[in-house]
């Protein structure tokens, strides 16, 4: 393999490209690659045509020392990534003992005969070695063009990414022992526009020593990373840390994070791939204190989140979905009088929710959400978008937060939620 290991994706099937579907496989692989140092360079979508597949195929071995395609073995006409490696190859297709055996075993193993179609996925570029399938019949394989290697898994996800893990992985870790790997750690940070989050930070980022600074935004924070790129110019880099003595990239990074977690505070939310949900989680847990809550606009969603991490239980009582007046009411005890004098999306009633449902559960901390998502419901002193929360807890007064959010429906519900649950972190850190 070539020195500096860069590779590609190849997503194969008509159905990626005609809307509806997305590659997803790809995300999956970068993230996996990147564990190992290995940049990729390009993502490529391809349908179901021998030719079109050749095509980007003898592009990307060119450029990329591997090659990962995904998709197109399966037993129909149109799945031709087979052929179309052999192709680019300019070898031919050999019936393979081992992928027959695989083959055969999984369709027995439930109770079916393979079929003439069916066989033909045991057909592999010869010189090629066959990937097992763990979830699946198609088998997969690893062969070597040039310089580069192809990959080929198949497009259904869950097997794509077990025959990554057991059959891909492995071998590369092994062939990339003595590379330098790409370092990459993250900040998710909540409160704060991209822009003065890196105004904030920049000087924090040793630049000289080849480390980069990248914000994404996105409905649920911000993402500060660091990245240490691999990429050959590194190598000067690397010698010149060798000759001052300076740290290696890796406690450089580390040093940096610390000093941005430190001038940040409070609006660093987790590190990696920590979420909102399970950083709210760990602070209740490590307060003893247990939650429920009330959601009118996000419609569960909150608590939809909150489930989403294991042994959640332990501190999440769980929570009513009021939707209605007349469930506000009759589920949390909120006073009609109380909706009919300030509306259901005020404070008056984002507190009286959380006080309900406090009550009702008897936990500690009950939260409310109450808000107009859209695209209808707005009047002249409420536009879509504002929401208010309320906080009911044991031991101090009810507090509301009003805030005001944009974007279509289901974006107002994913920002209200994460916007509530940043308000339960921001009241833990306090206590
Ligand atoms: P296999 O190689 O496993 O036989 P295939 O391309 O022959 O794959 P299809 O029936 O075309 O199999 O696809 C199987 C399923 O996997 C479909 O639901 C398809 O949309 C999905 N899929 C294929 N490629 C991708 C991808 N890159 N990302 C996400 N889903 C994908
Ligand atoms: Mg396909």
């Amino acid at each position: 393999m070539r020195d500096a290991v860069t590779a590609e994706t190849i997503a194969i099937g008509s159905e990626l490209l005609l809307g509806g579907r997305v590659d997803t496989n790809s995300l999956y692989l970068t993230d996996a690659l990147s564990v190992l140092g290995i940049e990729v360079r390009y993502k490529t979508v391809v349908g179901d045509d021998c030719a079109d597949i050749a095509r980007v195929v003898r592009t990307a071995v060119r450029r990329a020392s591997l090659v990962v395609l995904t998709g197109g073995l399966g037993p129909t006409l149109d799945d031709c990534t087979r052929e179309a490696v052999a192709r680019v190859l300019r070898r031919p297709l050999g019936r393979s003992a081992t992928a027959h055996k695989q083959l055969t075993a999984w369709l027995r193993s439930r109770g079916r005969t393979p079929s003439a179609s069916q066989l033909r996925q045991a057909l592999i570029p010869q010189g090629a070695r066959v990937l097992k399938n763990p979830a699946g019949s198609a088998p997969g394989f690893l062969v070597s063009a040039g310089e580069s290697w192809i990959v080929a898994l198949p497009g259904v996800p869950i097997e794509a990414r077990q025959m990554f893990d057991d059959g891909v992985f492995p071998w590369l870790r092994r062939a990339h022992s003595r590379r330098v790997p790409l370092i990459r750690r993250t900040l998710l940070t909540y409160g704060l526009a991209e822009s003065e989050l890196e105004r904030l930070v920049v000087d924090l980022v040793p630049t000289q020593s080849g480390i980069a600074l990248g914000t994404l935004a996105s409905p649920l924070g911000v993402t500060l990373s660091l990245t240490a790129s691999s990429r050959p110019a590194d190598k000067r880099v690397r010698r010149s840390h060798e000759a001052t003595r300076e740290p290696p990239v890796r406690e450089l990074i580390a040093q940096s994070l610390a000093a941005m977690r430190a001038r940040l505070g409070s609006l660093v939310v987790g590190e990696g791939s920590a979420t909102m949900e399970q950083i709210v989680g760990e602070a209740l847990q490590s307060h003893a204190l247990t939650l429920a809550t009330a959601e009118s606009c996000t419609g569960g969603l909150i608590g939809h989140r909150l489930t989403q991490v294991p042994g959640s239980s332990g501190y999440y009582y769980g929570g009513v979905v009021c939707y209605s007046n007349e469930a506000k009411t009759a589920l949390l005890g909120v006073d009609p009088a109380l909706l009919q004098a300030h509306g259901a999306v005020s404070v008056e009633v984002a507190a009286s929710m959380a006080e309900g449902i406090r009550r009702r559960s008897g936990c500690a901390i009950g939260l409310s959400v109450t808000g107009i998502a859209g695209p209808g419901g707005a009047t002249p002193t409420k536009p879509v978008g504002l929401v208010y929360a309320g906080l009911a807890r044991s031991d101090r007064p009810t507090i509301t937060q009003q805030f005001q959010f944009h974007g279509p429906r289901d974006l107002i519900k994913l920002r209200a939620s994460q916007a509530a649950l940043n308000w339960v972190r921001l009241a833990l850190l306090d206590r």
